[in-house]
């Protein structure tokens, strides 16, 4: 063999390996751009909402970030938080913008004409909080009182509903118990949970012993989407049977025996 055809062979050797070369990874990036490819599940919420959603450096976390992380394993899928205001997140999942609303959002009527809900995954209730000394002791002393809510969120809805009541909307709940702790309004009505977590930090703030409201928390999917649905609930069953719910919460939610 002479040097010229030596060259010219190991070119074509080096050519076919190339082109194999080439097509496996050709072959490969298709896979994964096709079947195999994963979805994403999409979580809008408002992170200002602890113990179930709130910032901890740059990460959102808390019961709501961790049960739908949980949920989107479950599925298969990735997953992603997008955080907006709390008003934003009806809209948000209706458009098809998210996909799932997970936000300690309570169920009631006027949003199910917006939105499907999954079954339930906690119990809340609305609580008051006032000052220490106040002369509010129940939700009949609210009358007439400038009271602190949480725009658009339930407590919002029933202390609009109280006689004479003066309702100052925030955005974030904190910002109503900052309020208060400033004497700018006399009490504030938000949920239990995060009450607890307000008041811990504040100072000479208390929780009234008298809930005003029982409520319950789901999953807002899109009206359209009853796949969907389906599948959150069941993963929402399977997560409860497991134990692996009540692991999240208990992480978030120390027993008052602790
Ligand atoms: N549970 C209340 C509601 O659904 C508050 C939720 C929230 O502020 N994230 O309106």
């Amino acid at each position: 063999m002479n040097m010229k055809k030596l060259i010219s062979m190991v070119l074509v050797l080096a050519c076919v390996f190339s082109m194999a070369a080439c097509k496996s990874k050709d072959e490969g990036d298709k896979k994964e751009e096709g079947g195999e490819e994963k979805k994403t599940l999409v979580m809008a919420t408002n992170a200002e909402f602890p113990p179930y959603e709130f910032h901890e450096g740059d990460d959102i976390v808390g019961i709501d970030a961790e049960m739908a992380a949980a949920v989107a394993e479950e599925l298969g899928m990735d997953f992603r938080i997008e955080d907006m205001a709390f008003e934003s997140i009806i809209p948000a999942v209706d458009s098809g913008k998210a996909d799932i609303g997970v936000a300690g959002m309570t169920v009631n009527e006027s949003r199910l004409k917006n939105v499907n809900f999954s079954d339930t995954y906690a119990k809340a209730t609305q609580v008051i909080i006032v000052k220490e000394g106040s002369d509010i002791t129940g939700p009949d002393d609210l009358t007439g009182k400038k009271i602190g809510v949480q725009l658009g969120t339930t407590g919002d809805i029933y202390a609009s509903d109280i006689e004479d009541a003066q309702v100052e909307q925030y955005n974030k709940g904190f910002e109503a118990v900052q309020a208060l702790t400033q004497e700018k309004i006399d009490a504030v009505v938000i949920d239990g949970e995060p009450a607890k977590e307000f008041v811990k930090d504040a100072e000479g703030l208390k929780i009234l012993d008298e809930a005003f409201t029982e409520e319950e928390y789901a999953i807002a999917i899109a009206k359209d989407n009853e796949e969907l649905l389906g599948q959150i609930n069941d993963a929402l069953a399977s997560l409860k049977e497991s134990g692996k719910l009540d692991e999240i919460v208990a992480k978030y939610i120390k027993s008052d025996a602790e």
